[in-house]
């Protein structure tokens, strides 16, 4: 056991979307604080796998769509069959914009689907095993729009509060049971999802006025959070959602 408060050594990571964007950048910190990762994805490829194995950490890649909650069972298993599961980061996640009015059914069912359903689910079926140990650690990765309404985002912004209150339960039912539940709340972070939003000028200005930090966030921005998150130092910290956002919600 490590004397460092932050260290990971020994521990297994489960990071849901660990393959791109911020699951990958949150996989590598969780890595580099000594944890050995799960990562899971739909893409075959894996630059995660190439920096985690590069800083001495075992890494399991393994398919999974969480649009349904059907693989949920599986990789739970086979994350414990790796190693043990002592951290779940819950980061898969996607978005749908169009006007409320316009809005479909399909955008709302995929969306809440995977960014709240799946979430949840995991959460249950690895807190099972956390319980049975006394032990764990769940992150789920919310958004400014768990705080704000946003617009045009209609399933996105009922997801990600959904999630936020998901943190807050969970964090109240398990936390006399050793596991702790708190959420990272991303501000505007330079990521495939993102894309849209920066390739129109006049909306990625307006946003970077609005930034008191003034620039975009990066993916490894959220690392310290995380790896706070994942440790013995955060064992007092739940049902928390710290806002990683360049001061966006201070303002
Ligand atoms: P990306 O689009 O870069 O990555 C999305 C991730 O989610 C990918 O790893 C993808 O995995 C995974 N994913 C998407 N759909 C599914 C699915 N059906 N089944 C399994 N995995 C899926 O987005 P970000 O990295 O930006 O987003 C990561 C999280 O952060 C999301 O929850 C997002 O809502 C949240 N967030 C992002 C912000 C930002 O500004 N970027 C701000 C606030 C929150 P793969 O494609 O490999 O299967």
């Amino acid at each position: 056991m490590s004397a460092n408060p932050f260290s990971l050594e020994g521990k297994v990571a489960l990071v849901t979307g660990g393959n791109a964007g911020l699951g990958q950048a949150i996989a590598v910190a969780l890595a580099q604080a000594g944890a050995d990762i799960v990562s899971t994805s739909r893409r075959p490829a894996s630059e995660t796998q190439v920096q985690v194995t590069a800083l001495g950490r075992r890494f399991l890649a393994l398919s999974a769509d969480l649009t349904t909650t059907a693989p949920i069972a599986g990789i739970v298993e086979q994350a414990i069959a790796f190693g043990g599961l002592d951290i779940l980061v819950n980061n898969a996640g996607i978005i749908r914009r169009a006007d409320s009015v316009d809005f479909t059914e399909a955008d709302w069912d995929d969306v809440i689907d995977t960014n709240l359903k799946s979430a949840f689910f995991l959460a249950q079926a690895s807190g099972r095993h956390m319980i049975a140990e006394g032990r764990g650690k769940i992150i789920n990765i919310a958004s400014m729009l768990s705080f704000q309404g946003g617009i045009r985002v209609p399933s996105y912004t009922a997801s990600k509060s959904g999630l936020a209150g998901i943190t807050r339960l969970l964090a109240c039912e398990w936390a006399g049971k050793g596991i702790n539940v708190n959420a990272i709340a991303p501000g505007y972070m330079t990521t495939d999802n993102t894309e849209a939003l920066r390739a129109d000028k006049a909306r990625n200005q307006q946003i970077l006025d609005r930034i008191p930090a003034g620039r975009w966030g990066e993916a490894s921005d959220l690392g310290g959070a995380a790896v706070f998150l994942a440790s013995s130092a955060s064992d007092y910290v739940n049902g928390a959602i710290i806002p990683v956002d360049g001061g966006w919600l201070a303002r």
